[in-house]
């Protein structure tokens, strides 16, 4: 409040005013009144001059300091400005803060004025689009027809994809959202991964289709003549063992598929074991015996004393399926042999066979699924294509690795290669005669 100090003032001057006139003349307290009338002025003048100069440039200087009420009021307009630049110093390190936030986001964000003028972009919008320059059109630097169309035609929610000429083999994702001043935000975002995750999934999906098509087809074809010809005998027979086969190879594509869906849920962990590895080599050596009917010679080396810690059905399943293509693509008289060595520590299981072996061109393509090089002999030995999808896979799931040696017309050699702290020394079987002996 000022009105004390300014009526303690007056009082002050009005009672020197009457003392004055009564005690020296009227005509002093006059002149006093009159001095004190210019001095009050003046007073006035010279701090409204301070506090304009102030005024002119206000962050730059300090409020002026002044006597009586207009202390007072310039000590307020100092407190206001303090907090007033206090609120601003926050209000630049909260934006500075947002700004590198913002900078940091992996997805490019560009204001757009109403003219599809950039007003503002961040960091990633400038290594996304390439030279990004503020105040100019967004169109000469995203050239692409398709963009061009989208800010033209957009509708809100609806996103394009699209391959930037800037980012070569990659797909980005655009969205365009208005604000309420008629600019627009876009923000852009690199969907490569989920891009090519969508087109396996629909790849996948197609395969597993036609997978099953050919057996399904050919199943109801037999299945409808048996119903509209009287056949013989051993036409119903030949008939009914098509069907049987194919029913037979849709049980195995069913029974892979499922495989390989439990080993990408299954955790790593669960119940590991030390597979015996002379065991296990014996054990399917004479399960690829088996499946050849003597057309091949098969040889094991079964490497005595040696324990390997995986899951046994994994490990197990992944030899079979190597020994039963070794098998399988291998001609009449061949030889498949199942092998197994120490390299730099680590344990190599290899099957090997002198087949009619794969050009290079298809090794790296080999564990896909549905991949096959010789589509028809596949077919035909009830192969489902994915084998060596579901090998790589467990190996993958027992830390090594699938290295697959092979050259047209010599033959193919498949390595399992499992790291050596997988590998446990096994007690070795005592011979029957010492075992007599210490009877
Ligand atoms: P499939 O069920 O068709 O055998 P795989 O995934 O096991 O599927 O194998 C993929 C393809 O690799 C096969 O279709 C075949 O063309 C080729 N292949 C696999 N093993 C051998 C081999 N030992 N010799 C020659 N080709 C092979």
């Amino acid at each position: 409040m000022l009105w004390p100090g300014v009526v303690s003032v007056l009082a002050a001057i009005l009672a020197l005013t009457v003392l004055l006139a009564s005690l020296v003349s009227p005509l002093a307290a006059l002149a006093w009144l009159a001095f004190v009338l210019v001095a009050g002025t003046l007073a006035n003048t010279v701090f409204l001059n301070r506090l304009h100069h102030w005024a002119e440039s206000p962050g730059s200087r300090d409020v002026p300091s002044a006597p009586l009420f207009w202390g007072r009021i310039f000590d307020r307009i100092a407190r206001f400005a303090r907090g007033e630049a206090d609120a601003r110093r926050a209000l630049t390190r909260d934006a500075a803060t947002a700004r590198s936030i913002v900078d940091w986001l992996p997805d490019a964000l560009v204001l757009l004025s109403a003219r599809d003028q950039i007003e503002w972009h961040n960091r990633a919008a400038q290594d996304v689009f390439g030279f990004l320059g503020v105040r100019r059109p967004i169109r000469q630097f995203v050239r692409e027809p398709e963009f061009a169309a989208y800010l033209r035609d957009f509708e809100a929610g609806r996103p394009l994809q699209i391959e930037l000429s800037a980012r070569p083999g990659q797909v980005h994702e655009i969205r365009l959202h208005v604000l309420e001043d008629e600019r627009r935000l876009l923000i852009c975002r690199d969907i490569t991964e989920q891009a090519r995750l969508n087109r396996m999934r629909s790849d996948f999906v197609a395969n597993v289709s036609h997978e099953i098509r050919t057996p399904v087809t050919v199943i109801g074809g037999f299945a409808e003549t048996m119903l509209d010809l009287d056949l013989d005998e051993a036409q119903r027979r030949q008939y009914l063992e098509n069907i049987v086969r194919q029913s037979q190879t849709m049980q195995r594509l069913v029974a892979d598929l499922l495989t390989l869906a439990t080993l990408e849920s299954a955790a790593d962990e669960d119940s590991e074991e030390i597979i015996d590895l002379a065991v296990l080599f014996e054990q399917l050596g004479a399960e690829a015996r088996a499946l050849s009917a003597q057309a091949h010679t098969v040889e094991v080396r079964a490497p005595s004393g040696l324990g390997l810690v995986g899951r046994s059905t994994e490990i197990e399943s992944a030899v079979r399926n190597l020994l039963s293509n070794a098998v399988r693509y291998t001609p009449a008289g061949g030889v498949v042999r199942l092998d197994s060595c120490r390299r730099d520590s680590d344990l190599w299981i290899t099957v090997e066979d002198n087949g009619p072996g794969i050009a290079a061109e298809h090794l790296p393509r080999l564990t896909e699924r549905f991949y096959r090089v010789d589509r028809a002999r596949s077919r035909s030995t009830g192969g489902t294509g994915l084998g060596l999808a579901i090998v790589k896979r467990i190996v993958g799931r027992h830390g090594g690795s699938l290295h697959v040696e092979s050259r047209v017309g010599e033959g193919s050699r498949f390595n399992l290669i499992l790291p050596g702290s997988r590998v446990r020394a096994l007690p070795l079987p005592q011979a029957p005669e010492t075992a007599d002996r210490a009877a």
